[in-house]
């Protein structure tokens, strides 16, 4: 709990996790209206207990690993509060370099 109000106190929260995507939440800018909640498709979002600096409940990020960066919670925040983005795969040149590597070893 107390983990949970320090992260809504930033203005930023971003979480890093071995996912297809990424989501952000400005805090501060939220109005707990609870359509991205609704609206992801692969329910990473839930509203917090804890408030804003305005008295809202703004989101947290609940299931960080199911994020496929789709955005839908940005397209539907009417706040701009919110937003998602994919997370880049490694490069399959990187990836072929390495075997090859490995192969030779
Ligand atoms: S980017 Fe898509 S999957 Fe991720 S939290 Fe937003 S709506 Fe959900
Ligand atoms: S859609 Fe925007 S304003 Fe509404 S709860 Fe989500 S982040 Fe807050």
């Amino acid at each position: 709990m107390l983990a949970n109000l320090r992260e809504l106190t930033l203005p930023l929260v971003g979480v890093f996790v071995a996912a297809k995507g990424r989501v952000s939440i400005v805090v501060e800018r939220c109005k707990a209206c609870g359509f991205c909640v609704e609206f992801c498709p692969t329910k990473v979002l839930a509203l917090s207990s804890a408030f804003n600096s305005k008295g809202y409940h703004p989101p947290h990020v609940v299931s960080p690993e199911k994020c496929s960066g789709c955005d839908l919670c940005g397209m539907y925040c009417p706040d701009f509060a919110i937003y998602g983005h994919k997370l880049q795969a490694p490069k399959a040149e990187a990836t072929a370099e390495a075997k090859e590597v490995n192969n030779e070893g």
